[in-house]
């Protein structure tokens, strides 16, 4: 039997719902043989994981997702296999942290100006001292009555042109790509079905990547329809890039990012993992 394979999801130490033991033990439960815990810009939820994973029998391979500014947007850019004791990643994120921190500042400052009082409090009841990011809003809103759920949320106060919208001023891709590489990872572009990118600007994109040492792209993604599932495997057997799969899971209520329930590659792509299974786990050592 082929393993199965969710190398995207978070926890609480992000923007999950389950705790990292609770998250390893649902994905054991799933049929998950190997599973990527990837928070947002934070390592904190690795160590725990780990010890789960032990106990679930499954295999945890240590990874984070990076936010990064690129050509004026937002990309994210996932690293797998980082140690999660790496100094200069660590210190890198911890920076990623203050700027978060300083975001939701004037994320709350804007919303109050909407009429909308107490956010960066409500946000932190959900976030739980924990990174901060725009989800704990999402909850905050749904919870005061603004939209029936996140999604509408996102789209009505959160996202660019509306009230609560702040910029991210995120690290830089070489910055990014440099971290994760130097903490013995390998960078992979997230759900790039998620940018609208023209064919070109994708290209680009793949090429600065390619050449500061970035080796996969995410081609079967919870964020991803099956024709773009297609379409980012063909990008990446044209580029070279090691094919990835991951549901992108935050929260059980969620079905379409299934935890572990992801289509299978099309067999044309060469999986990221096809060298892991060659060369064995080395991640039971962090
Ligand atoms: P942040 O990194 O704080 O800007 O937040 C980004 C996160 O917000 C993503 O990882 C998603 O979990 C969530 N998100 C972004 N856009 C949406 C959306 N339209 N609906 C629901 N969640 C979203
Ligand atoms: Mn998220
Ligand atoms: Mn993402
Ligand atoms: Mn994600």
């Amino acid at each position: 039997m082929p393993r199965i394979y969710d190398l995207h999801t978070h926890s609480t130490a992000s923007d999950g719902t389950l705790t990292p033991p609770a998250l390893v033990a649902l994905a054991a439960a799933r049929g998950v043989d190997v599973l990527a815990l990837t928070d947002h810009d934070t390592l904190e939820g690795l160590a725990s994981a780990q010890t789960a994973a032990g106990t679930a029998g499954l295999i945890l391979v240590p990874g984070v997702e990076i936010s990064v500014t690129w050509g004026g947007r937002t990309i994210h850019i996932l690293g797998l296999g980082v140690d999660r004791r790496n100094r200069t990643l660590r210190d890198g994120l911890a920076e990623v942290s203050v700027h978060r921190r300083r975001r939701a500042e004037e994320i709350a400052r804007r919303l109050a100006e909407a009429g909308i009082t107490g956010a960066l409090e409500g946000a932190q009841a959900f976030s739980n001292g924990r990174l901060i990011g725009r989800t704990h809003f999402a909850r905050f809103l749904v919870q005061r009555g603004y939209a029936a759920d996140e999604r509408e949320v996102f789209k009505h106060y959160l996202v660019k042109g509306k009230p609560g919208y702040v910029v991210g001023n995120w690290a830089t891709i070489e910055t990014a790509v440099g971290w994760i590489r130097g903490a013995g990872g390998q960078a992979v572009i997230a759900h790039p079905g998620r940018y609208r990118f023209t064919r070109t600007k994708l290209l680009r994109l793949i090429g600065q990547f390619t050449e500061l040492g970035g080796v996969g792209i995410e081609v079967v993604s919870g964020s991803h329809t099956r024709d773009e599932c297609l379409l980012f495997a063909r990008y990446a057997e044209e580029t070279r890039l090691l094919a990835s799969v991951g549901s992108d899971f935050h929260r059980p209520e969620n079905p379409w990012t299934d935890l572990g329930g992801m289509a299978p590659l099309p067999g044309f792509c060469t999986p990221i993992w096809a060298e892991w299974e060659e060369t064995g786990w080395p991640w039971t050592r962090f």
